[in-house]
């Protein structure tokens, strides 16, 4: 039962020198040859490559390098939006079929750095456009607690890697709540650091001025441990902050919530959402009430237009960064009697329907004659709903919230109607476009069939170390994060 231990427990023991590095990457091995197929998490493993490392991690275990690099043989896998030197990464896209990355991303040489065995690419959206996993040109993935059930997205593979113990914790993006919303649907910890925190340099650019890079974990203790070893200035991304990074760790510990104000939004409470997580959310609050935390309503006017601003500035955004993949630099090429065709061939091939829909209308939105009118008034809405969380973190410490308006839906529910599957992300896309923290945890569960539900908290710039203090003590004082799904 090695593959379920949590990330924090795993490397205890290999500190002490319980298990190996070798032992615990191939019971990640044993569980994906046992569960991958049903659940499809990974679009491809390099178990050479990986076995190479684990070994290294395990000299490097027997010398006493443990001390100083904490995460030191766990088994990590990556969103395929990641560059690693020397492997595939596709943004589970055709156009970017049999390209292999030449470098390391920050946040992999960060991981490296601490010790990781950076193993497997995980399964998404293509480009990460998406809620499902459903627009990955490589089939979707599936939920472990219900494999009729898509995992959310566009980081679905890895939710589900963590959700099914293949991997004890993955690293994926969060442009629009690609993080959160997968983690809750699949009942793990996902965060959405602050944009700045954590380099994008070796992330494949899907909206800039939105994407985040963030851990999925079993617990909120391994999500403070991997945004502690990820976070950081970093002078290849010219977003990146400066500001010290803390020992997130030190956060954790507290039962108590004294002293701490938390917010439910007014302009939340509207139809539409599942009752079973209604009332899930609702007991959380409570729950987190009784710890000591005082529960204060806020307004967040201007949240009715947070889908319409994410859906004019993201595909916007993405219509310039996907401008690059012409069928010269990068992946597939498909030939042309002259570079224009040789171009709209290679795209037209190359990209799938969502992705197509998008760099239409991002184009659009910034096409003169339009510009005005979608793309700057989209920029304008996108400061009011900013200053709305500035005013409303004048008053509470964090926000409260569910994170995605339903449990896990069926494969295909929503996949023809995409302002449906928009729907999804109402509660996690003003997150980005205000530029401040998030997190999902495990809260509860829907009876029939059992599903995840998550509770997300949004805090202030730079505010992750309060996220963390209450995600822990609510973990700490409830039972969900001990389920394992069937698949698990
Ligand atoms: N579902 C949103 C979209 O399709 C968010 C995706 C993301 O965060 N990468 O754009």
């Amino acid at each position: 039962m090695l593959h379920r231990l949590s990330l924090t427990e795993l490397s205890g023991r290999l500190a002490r020198r319980e298990v190996s590095a070798r032992e615990a990457l191939e019971s990640c091995f044993a569980q994906i040859d046992r569960v991958d197929p049903q659940v499809k998490a990974f679009l491809s493993i390099d178990r050479t490559d990986a076995l190479a490392q684990a070994e290294a991690a395990d000299r490097g275990l027997a010398s006493g390098e443990a001390a100083t690099r904490p995460l030191l043989g766990v088994p990590i896998a990556l969103k395929d939006v990641l560059c690693h030197r020397g492997q595939p990464v596709g943004c589970a896209s055709k156009i970017l079929e049999g390209f292999i990355s030449p470098y390391d991303g920050t946040v992999v040489e960060k991981l490296k750095a601490a010790g990781a065995v950076l193993f497997g690419r995980l399964n998404m959206d293509e480009f990460a456009m998406g809620s499902s996993t459903e627009n990955s040109a490589y089939g979707t993935s599936l939920n472990p607690w219900d494999t009729t059930r898509i995992p959310g997205g566009s980081s679905g593979g890895c939710a589900v890697a963590v959700a099914a113990n293949e991997a004890f914790a993955t690293i994926g993006s969060d442009t629009g709540g690609s993080i959160r919303q997968p983690a809750a649907l699949c009942g793990c910890v996902g965060v959405k650091p602050t944009y700045g925190r954590v380099s994008r340099y070796g992330l494949v650019a899907f909206a800039s001025s939105l994407d985040q890079i963030g851990p999925f974990t079993k617990t909120v203790a391994d999500a403070a441990l991997l945004l502690e070893t990820i976070s950081g200035h970093d002078r290849r991304d010219s977003t990146s902050l400066t500001a010290p990074v803390p020992r997130y760790r030190d956060a954790l510990g507290s039962k108590s919530l004294k002293g701490l104000k938390l917010g439910v939004v007014k302009e939340f409470q509207v139809g539409g959402l599942d009752p079973e997580v209604e009332s899930s959310v609702a007991a959380a609050v409570k729950h987190l009430e009784s710890l000591g935390a005082e529960i204060r309503e806020v307004s967040l006017p201007h949240s009715d237009y947070a889908a319409a601003t994410y859906y004019i500035l993201a595909p916007a955004e993405a219509s310039a960064n996907l401008a690059r993949f012409d069928g010269v630099r990068y992946g597939r090429r498909v030939e042309g009697p002259d570079p224009f065709e040789l171009n709209s061939r290679t795209r037209g091939a190359g990209f799938g329907p969502e992705v197509k829909r998008r760099i239409i209308l991002g184009t659009y939105v910034l096409s003169s004659g339009y510009y005005d009118a979608y793309y700057l008034r989209a920029q304008k809405v996108r400061t009011l709903i900013s200053n709305d969380f500035n005013k409303a973190f004048g008053e509470v410490d964090a926000i409260l919230s569910p994170t995605a308006p339903t449990p896990a839906f069926r494969v295909g529910e929503k996949a023809s109607d995409p302002l449906q599957m928009y729907l999804s992300d109402i509660f996690t896309i003003s997150c980005n476009l205000a530029g401040i923290c998030g997190l999902s945890v495990p809260c509860g569960f829907t009876s029939s069939p059992k599903l995840p539900i998550g509770l997300q908290l949004l805090g202030r710039p730079l505010g992750e170390e309060t996220l963390l203090r209450i995600a822990d003590a609510y973990e700490q004082t409830t039972p969900w994060h001990r389920e394992v799904a069937p698949l698990g």
